[in-house]
């Protein structure tokens, strides 16, 4: 698409006329229109929007007052408006800082879409092309100029908009300046110097990540002392999460795409640039058009799968955590993971790019007792000090708690970041709800197995200690002599796969240990207090593990799962229509339109423009250049239906 830079009338102008000195058109001032009017009509004429979502309000309203603003909302809460707007209303160009090069192109594709004066500078443009944004951000024709950090802080890009009008600065991906966090930019650390160069001129930093700490940090480092909190609720009760015991992960990940999300766009997490290029190489030979990403991989190839999803609908991206921090895609429909996080944060941030629209969506994650040795022994191996293990260790334990909880899933993520909920009805443990038993007398019978073999001086890994537990004469037990041990058969009752649910589950609680190089279990400092009958050990059954058939499974979170069949079916000829659109202009499919507002074309059926303008996401600019072509598939429809109806004649 073109530069849209150049006179002519802006957004704003077009959403609220009066704001910013130009004449009404038929020369009567309404009544005064505030900036908080002129935000709403914004809202409306440019985003198609109706309503502020949370406290959008109140941030652009204190950020046009001249406040500074530190925002916590979760992914996809809705952070762009808060500094989008602001910008819009007043005078001068709002600055926003990205730490993502490879996205802003997507984002100011996704303002000027929709009639807005944006542009980028960063080094991925050519001479004219950065020339003549800079030429736009000093005659006063951007409204938003995104940069990367590094960019930003040369001395000839701080001239640069010295000699300009900086309406604000945003600061984006904020826990960017959190040293303890895995996105640390250094550069984020002299974003101070905004405030010391425009000390009038209004700050935000926005964040998805929760918790107190980088909170703190983002306060601190960036010097915004004086900034107003805004902290939104981090539930994202659209995301169904869903912990399954590790059985066949890749059988598991395949139901899961063939059964709840064929053909959707999502994302899937390993831990290893192996294990990401074996996934995707395999999800593609199985008929899912899957793409690997990871920093392993040559630059080019990347940048072109990250487009691909980003572009087309339906991609899966198997990928390593060095993707998804500023993927703007708002119909990720999934995240899975087939290995164990590593913190509850770092869970949350990629689980939270699930259903950035609203519609429903699902995280997903295997996990079994081969994760928390491999974490374990990434901790052993890490470099750091033992205060920075120990950390490590906390930041696993919180995960495997969460993983072997028998409550709400969401209630537990929620309370990690100090927020109470409800049990939510949208987890699997809340729609299957696994039940729990006191498990003392099985994992007594465990830890006596274990003290045994090893007061002869021998460790064995859990298969071996099963199989004397269930009381089995395989050839290592004969030729050990293992048969003789007193616990020999104690645990017949319980069948293999439930054994290692309680072996995955001690050692996750830290009353079992594993030697992580060759996984042999002995007992911790706690075990002691198990076999003395000093301490309850409560356990849950796995669904799975135990042999019981699934009750109702959690209900498919398909995005047309609730559509009656006739909309379903006009949801995707709309998708269709917005693809052939999408690769006409060169724009990712989600910048036409997004999911959510086909969704309501799909139901709502607009005939006429002014219907279509009523529709959330269709803005003034988006009606004008999409909406004949929206209302075509609508009506084509609907006269499709009347030939199979009655005959109208
Ligand atoms: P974040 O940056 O917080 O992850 P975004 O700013 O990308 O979230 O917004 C997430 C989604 O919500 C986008 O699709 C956006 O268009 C939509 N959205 C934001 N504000 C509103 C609103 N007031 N009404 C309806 N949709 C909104
Ligand atoms: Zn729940």
């Amino acid at each position: 698409m073109g530069p849209p830079y150049g006179p002519g009338p802006t957004a704003v102008e077009r959403a609220a006329p009066g704001v910013g000195g130009v004449p009404y058109s038929d020369g009567v001032p309404p009544a005064t229109v505030t900036p908080h009017d002129a935000a709403n009509g914004v809202l409306r004429t440019v985003f198609g929007y109706d309503e502020f979502r949370g406290f959008q309000a109140d941030v652009i309203d204190h950020v046009v007052g001249g406040g500074d603003a530190v925002v916590l909302m979760p992914t996809g809460g809705g952070k762009s408006l808060c500094y989008q707007i602001p910008s819009l209303v007043g005078e001068g160009t709002g600055i926003v800082v990205s730490p993502l090069i490879a996205l802003m192109h997507d984002q100011v594709d996704a303002l000027t879409t929709a009639g807005v004066r944006a542009g980028y500078l960063n080094s991925t443009q050519g001479y004219d092309e950065r020339a003549a944004t800079e030429r736009a951000y000093l005659a006063g024709e951007l409204d938003l100029l995104y940069l990367a950090p590094e960019r930003l802080l040369s001395p000839e890009t701080l001239d640069l908009l010295g000699r300009g009008t900086p309406a604000l600065f945003a600061i984006d991906e904020a826990h960017c300046v959190s040293q303890w966090g895995h996105d640390f930019r250094p550069e984020y650390l002299r974003l101070a110097v905004l405030h010391e160069r425009w000390p009038g001129v209004p700050r935000l930093a926005l964040t998805a990540t929760a918790t107190a700490a980088t909170h703190a940090e983002i306060r601190a480092r960036l010097q915004l002392p004086d900034a107003r909190d805004f902290v939104a609720s981090f539930d994202r009760p659209n995301i169904q999460y869903r912990i399954a015991p590790k059985d066949n992960p890749r059988a598991q990940l395949l139901t899961l795409l063939r059964d709840e999300h064929p053909g959707d766009a999502g994302i899937v997490y390993c831990l290893t640039r192996a294990s990401v290029d074996e996934t995707a190489a395999w999800l593609a030979g199985q008929g899912v058009d899957a793409l690997p990403y990871h920093a392993g991989l040559d630059r080019s190839v990347r940048a072109r799968n990250q487009a691909r999803f980003a572009r087309e609908d339906g991609v899966v991206m198997v990928a390593t955590i060095a993707f998804g921090m500023g993927i703007d895609k708002p119909d990720v429909r999934f995240v899975a993971h087939l290995d164990l996080p590593k913190s509850v944060e770092g869970y949350y941030q990629e689980t939270g790019r699930a259903g950035r629209d609203g519609l429903p969506a699902t995280a997903w994650l295997a996990y079994g007792l081969a994760d928390v040795v491999q974490q374990r022994r990434l901790i052993e191996m890490s470099e750091g000090d033992e205060q920075h293990k120990r950390r490590l260790a906390q930041h696993l334990d919180a995960m495997l708690a969460l993983c072997e909880t028998v409550g709400c899933r969401r209630q537990q993520l929620l309370s990690y970041f100090g927020e109470g909920s409800a049990p939510c009805g949208n987890c699997d443990t809340c729609l299957n709800p696994p039940s729990s038993y006191d498990g003392t007398v099985p994992a007594q019978k465990l830890l006596s197995t274990v003290v045994r073999l090893d007061q002869r001086g021998q460790r064995y890994g859990v298969g071996h200690v099963v199989d004397v537990l269930r009381g089995k004469t395989t050839e290592r037990v004969r030729s050990l002599g293992h048969a003789e041990l007193s616990t020999f058969g104690i645990g017949a009752d319980l069948s293999d796969g439930e054994w290692r649910a309680v072996v995955r589950q001690l050692v996750a609680a830290r009353l079992l240990g594993v030697e992580p190089e060759h996984s042999t279990l002995h007992l911790t400092p706690d075990s002691a207090a198990v076999l003395r009958g000093e301490r309850e050990v409560r356990l849950r059954h796995d669904a799975a593990a135990a042999g019981r058939s699934r009750r109702a499974g959690p209900k498919p979170a398909k995005a047309t799962a609730d559509l009656p069949a006739a909309d379903a079916d006009l949801f995707e000829r709309l998708r269709a229509w917005r693809a052939g659109v999408a690769r006409e202009a060169g724009l990712p499919a989600y910048v036409v339109f997004h999911d959510a507002t086909l969704r309501e074309v799909a139901t709502r059926r607009p005939t006429t423009l002014d219907e279509l303008a009523g529709i959330g996401g269709v803005g003034t600019a988006k009606l004008d250049r999409y909406g004949a072509g929206v209302l075509g598939v609508v009506t084509g429809e609907a006269v499709a239906k009347d030939d199979d109806g009655v005959d109208p004649s």
